[in-house]
């Protein structure tokens, strides 16, 4: 096992890697900008380093400086965590040739994954569903019209190198392609610097639900079954939840076993996830994350599985401490991801915390890493925390969380806890029966009714 893990993150994830390293006696390393330097990060890590100014592009995506606080502390593994340096392939590169753990999957794996186009092909030859669309990038408009035409209106155009809903475009019709594909191509060029773009069948009233999966070096390939993360705002995710209050068993197992079968036939290491969307019975893909995702909580509380302790043990050699068969789904669990940001507009929200309190009781967990006093500095992500409710069914589910939203203090900022309470209050939500689209039309009705 390592001695010592350098975690090159922020933010609950940074805790998170922090707490499973401290259950495995792992010593830590923390990694801050000079605005994080009171950070709760900062405070728990045995060891910390200041890498450079607020600015993400000068501090948690500074790989030189990442690199030297690595060498400086003698880490023997890096942790990336989700988002800043997660799915940078060089970065993994980089670090591995300095004779350094990158707790994640091969370089290789991650720049699969992150080209889409690249990334369909792949799981598409190992017997994944993929969602219709064209064979590859667009390289002129005469192509888009020709795939647009086999798939039908509406359509998508995605980007390549597409994350974080960016770089999407709907066309309804033929009319709206020319200018559709031409803005999505620069939106891609501007956030990733590639503007390959490419389209597929606009999924109407389609659920997202994704399957997690764990690969040791030792030949074992599990999956923990599903994820939905079907309540979604502008194609971010705002709540998971698992199980999915659509899918049977038989579903279950089955695309369970498509996914885990394809991800052994990749030869992938670590742990992952495969984002489908799900409709009419049937499931299309759309990406896989190389990486640990903000929503595994979830499958945690279902399976009793710590994700982030196997995603450790598996970076160091070890088998799986778990099989396939000893995954039972139990339970429900429930995520809301809590943003200092306006439960309205949604604008961003930072400033201090005057008063904190954590929910807490049987069954809630609060993954955060503010505190009373905290002052949320306006650089990063709005995301502040996340509250994780689980219990016996979804029933009870949705009535612990609304007693944990009731009790969670957090004075002297916005945030997106009335949005929670006021969704609790939908009939639609409480059976379950939404999808990705929902929450959108949902808040447009709200807004016409103020
Ligand atoms: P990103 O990497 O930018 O998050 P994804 O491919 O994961 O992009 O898609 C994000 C979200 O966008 C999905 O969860 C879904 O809500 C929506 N989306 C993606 N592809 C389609 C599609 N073909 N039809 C309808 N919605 C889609």
């Amino acid at each position: 096992m390592f001695k010592k893990v350098l975690i090159a993150n922020r933010g609950e994830i940074a805790l998170r890697v922090h707490r499973a390293c401290r259950e495995l006696g792992i010593n830590t390393v923390a990694v801050h900008s000079t605005a994080d330097s009171k950070a709760m990060h900062v405070r728990m890590a045995d060891e910390s380093v200041c890498i450079g100014p607020p600015p993400a592009k000068d501090s948690y995506l500074n790989i030189a400086a990442i690199l030297s606080a690595a060498e400086i502390t003698g880490a023997d593994a890096i942790h990336p965590g989700y988002g800043f340096l997660s799915e940078n392939a060089r970065f993994a590169e980089i670090v591995k040739a300095h004779g350094i753990t990158f707790i994640g999957p091969s370089a290789e794996h991650i720049r699969t994954m992150g080209d889409k186009i690249a990334a369909k092909k792949a799981v598409g030859e190992l017997g994944i569903p993929l969602v219709p669309g064209s064979d590859g990038a667009l390289s002129s408009i005469d192509e888009a019209r020709e795939a647009a035409k086999a798939i039908g209106y509406p359509a998508l155009i995605k980007a390549a190198a597409g994350g974080g809903g960016r770089g999407m475009k709907l066309v309804e019709d033929e009319s709206q392609l020319e200018q559709q594909l031409q803005a999505a191509s620069q939106e891609a060029e501007a956030a990733f610097g590639d503007g390959s773009v490419y389209i597929e069948r606009y999924l109407k009233t389609p659920r997202h639900i994704e399957i997690q999966i764990a690969a040791d070096s030792h030949g074992n390939v599990v999956h923990l079954g599903e994820r939905d993360c079907s309540l979604q705002r502008r194609n971010q995710k705002v709540l998971e939840e698992a199980p999915s209050p659509v899918l049977t068993p038989e579903q279950r197992a089955e695309i369970g076993e498509t996914t885990r079968k394809a991800i052994e036939g990749l030869g992938y290491l670590g742990v992952g996830t495969v984002e489908y969307l799900y409709e009419n019975g049937e499931f299309f893909f759309i990406e896989m994350n190389t990486r640990l995702q903000v929503e595994h909580p979830v499958t945690e509380h279902v399976t009793g599985i710590d994700l982030v302790r196997e995603q450790i043990s598996i970076a160091a050699g070890n088998p799986l401490s778990f099989k396939q068969e000893d995954v039972k789904i139990q339970g429900h669990a429930i995520e809301c991801r809590i943003n200092a940001e306006d439960p309205k507009t949604f604008v961003p929200s930072p400033g201090k915390i005057k008063e904190f309190h954590a929910p807490g009781g049987l069954g809630v967990r609060f993954d955060s890493a503010v505190y009373d006093g905290y002052d949320i500095p306006p650089f990063y992500d709005s995301m502040i925390g996340k509250l994780i409710v689980f219990g016996d069914n979804r029933e009870l589910v949705l009535n612990r969380l609304r007693r944990a939203l009731e009790e969670t203090v957090l004075a002297g900022i916005k945030t997106t806890i009335p949005l929670f309470e006021e969704l609790l209050d939908e009939p639609e939500f409480q059976r379950g029966d939404y999808h990705i689209h929902w929450l959108g039309e949902w808040l447009a009705r709200q807004e016409e009714e103020t």
